[in-house]
């Protein structure tokens, strides 16, 4: 492929013809009047501003318009670069289309997209990151499967189809002029990737397609991308697995959803030790952040009013998506090698507000849905049987119409900063519980979110009867949706009835282990306390496991109380998880060491949570009382893993 740059060479300009690593004009500056409130941010001058909209050719073709901020339809690129965008990112799948010719869906983003795409980004002066899967649709840590076509190839075969359907695809590009900054070997390549899932294959065909870089586009930046960074030992673990086999890569890029991936500090933690270990330029390759709850396509969405309001003083609004992506860059600008930030499908919207079956025709048609019902002939267990629409309606920076959000000013304030007065954004979610035994006293106040994320105490007026009131106090354990008014704002919440939990830290909320015992009798690879909303039954943190051997995960958890008064107890406690396997769980009662009840547990699939629950456990003074759950899995394809929350010990009334 090298050949096809250097004959070029002779008749045109390089950098004109084979684009990779061009340069060009960022728009001009002008002042801008804006509400959105934005702290400066002290961003090195190439700093990467980007954002990933690989679903706009099926957007367009079912019908999707955007507009920039006079009002007017203009070609989406151009909007995005006029707002201070500099990259466009792109996914590439091998071939994502059933026999009869039948799109995949999630934008059907094979090379040909990719080409359009960044013809249309080059002209109106963004880059291009390509993101290659090597698979025939999505790819992610759940999911790495091998293209159709090379199904059965040996290692060394696959490698060269790594190799030849990289640089094919780079030279497509190249000859296009597409202006080529950055290419992703494989996406979110955690611990596997194109059907392969041993750190010896793997760097194999990383390494095949980072020669096809090298040769056909030498001078775009090769990168590596994984997610999770909220397991911080597993990505240290791939990124010095990536030393080890000497695997020739510029960037090591990560994910970073706020409401899935831990915090911020976490993110620069880890990403400087990456830098400072293997001096690699380190970036932010996917993020996003809700400026709604609500959906708009019919098509639920991946974060939600129901998957948890307000976390981490974001609240979802067009002002909280700001400051949530603005957080993200100011984090990676403040590393020593932090290139940049990518925003995922930024784009995404509805393709129209009438109805499911309006909508459905124009995914299954044209593959604006995350998948359409021919994916089943590549992916039935996931994609066949839970096609749909778009799952990041609600994180784009436009609305349902196409008109831009007032967060995509942030791109051309980031520098500046905007410092309007901050005004009440939104009211954080209130969480009460009351003991069975107290009186109820709803709060006078609730906290508000800031504009600049800052919180203020303001009153608030409950929607609630003396009637309301009297029965939840009267209707024994049980959790209420609350809600009221605080100025001109919804206030929400819930109010937990609750028995006394006698528990140390029953739900893991105070972010560790402690009050827990954890022995591990295999050889489980990941037990700890961990911080995900939609993982976790109460809070925000829960208990995980996960291990990938076969046979490796059994553990107990269990917790001792010796100072209980003498009466009878009921303990408690939820499990949830999947690919496990064969299993034995239960959850267990003893006294003074001896066993005295047992209650089986089961794992079945992600957010379906199983409760055990034990009664009558008669305690006399002086006496330990142990609580626990036992758990032990065969595991299945990519390891068993689980989730345990809740736990509760409560005196019998
Ligand atoms: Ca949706």
């Amino acid at each position: 492929m090298k050949k096809l740059c250097l004959l070029l060479t002779l008749a045109l300009p390089v950098l004109l013809l084979c684009g990779c690593g061009a340069s060009s004009q960022a728009p001009a500056e002008e002042p801008i009047d804006s509400t959105l409130y934005v702290k400066s941010v002290d961003l090195p001058e190439d700093f990467i501003l980007g954002m990933d909209i690989s679903s706009l050719l099926a957007e367009e073709a079912s019908g999707v318009r955007y507009y920039n901020f006079d009002g007017q339809e203009q070609d989406l690129l151009q909007i995005l670069a006029d707002n201070g965008l500099t990259h466009i990112r792109v996914r590439v799948w091998n071939h994502p289309y059933d026999a009869d010719g039948n799109g995949y869906g999630g934008g059907n983003n094979d090379i040909e997209k990719a080409v359009e795409i960044g013809r249309r980004a080059t002209a109106a002066g963004l880059k291009l990151i390509v993101d290659f899967h090597y698979s025939d649709f999505w790819a992610d840590p759940g999911k790495q499967m091998v293209p159709a076509a090379w199904a059965g190839m040996d290692l060394e075969n696959k490698a060269q189809a790594v190799y030849d359907f990289t640089a094919d695809g780079l030279q497509k590009l190249t000859e296009a002029g597409v202006d080529v900054a950055m290419v992703q070997i494989g996406n979110e390549t955690n611990g596997a990737m194109c059907g392969e899932k041993r750190w010896v294959d793997i760097q194999e065909l990383m390494k095949a397609g980072s020669r096809a870089v090298r040769e056909t586009c030498p001078e775009a930046l090769v990168t590596i991308h994984f997610a999770n960074p909220e397991n911080a030992e597993s990505m240290l673990n791939y990124a010095s697995k990536l030393a080890y086999y000497s695997v020739d890569y510029d960037v090591f890029a990560s994910s970073y959803y706020p409401f899935w991936h831990g915090t911020l500090e976490n993110l620069a933690s880890v990403l400087s030790t990456v830098q400072e270990t293997y001096g690699k330029r380190v970036m932010v390759m996917e993020t996003s952040y809700a400026y709604t709850g609500a959906d708009t396509d019919f098509s639920g969405n991946s974060v939600s009013d129901e998957s948890g309001g307000i976390t981490k003083n974001y609240p979802f609004t067009v002002q909280g998506q700001a400051n949530a992506v603005r957080d993200v860059i100011e984090t990676v600008a403040s590393l020593d090698s932090g290139l940049g930030v990518c925003y995922w499908e930024g784009a995404w919207i509805t393709v129209g507000t009438e109805s499911w079956e309006a909508n459905h025709e124009l995914w299954e048609k044209y593959g604006s849905g995350w998948a359409s019902s021919y994916a089943a002939a590549y992916d039935p267990d996931d994609a066949g049987k839970y096609y749909g629409g778009s799952s990041w309606d609600n994180q784009a920076f436009f609305d349902a119409d196409g008109r831009p959000l007032e967060s995509l000013r942030l791109f051309r304030l980031l520098r500046t900063g905007n410092a309007v007065e901050p005004t009440p954004d939104a009211i954080r979610d209130t969480v009460l519980r009351v003991d069975l035994a107290d009186s109820i006293v709803l709060p006078e106040t609730v906290d508000a979110v800031m504009t600049d994320g800052s919180l203020r105490s303001v009153p608030v007026v409950w929607d609630l009867t003396e009637q309301e009131i009297a029965d939840m106090q009267n209707g024994g354990p049980a959790t209420y949706a609350i809600s009221g008014t605080a100025g001109d704002m919804e206030a929400r919440g819930t109010l937990t009835m609750a028995a006394f939990n006698y528990l140390e830290n029953p739900g893991f909320e105070s972010g560790d282990l402690s009050g827990w015992t954890v022995t591990d009798l295999g050889s489980t690879e990941q037990l700890w306390a961990e911080e995900k909303l939609t993982d976790s039954l109460e809070g925000t943190w829960h208990f995980h496991f996960w291990s990938p051997q076969p046979g490796s995960v059994e553990f107990t958890l269990e917790q001792s109380l010796d100072t209980l008064k003498t009466g009878n107890y009921r303990f408690a406690v939820s499990i949830m998880g999947g690919d496990c396997g064969e299993t034995e769980l239960y959850a267990y009662v003893k006294l003074d060491g001896e066993t005295v009840a047992t209650a089986p547990l089961k794992i079945t699939s992600y957010g379906e949570w199983d409760t055990a629950e034990l009664r009558d456990l008669p305690y006399e003074e002086g006496h330990t009382l142990t609580v626990g759950v036992y758990v032990k899995c065969q595991g299945e394809k990519s390891g068993a893993w689980g989730k345990i929350d809740g736990a509760e010990l409560t005196a019998e009334g």
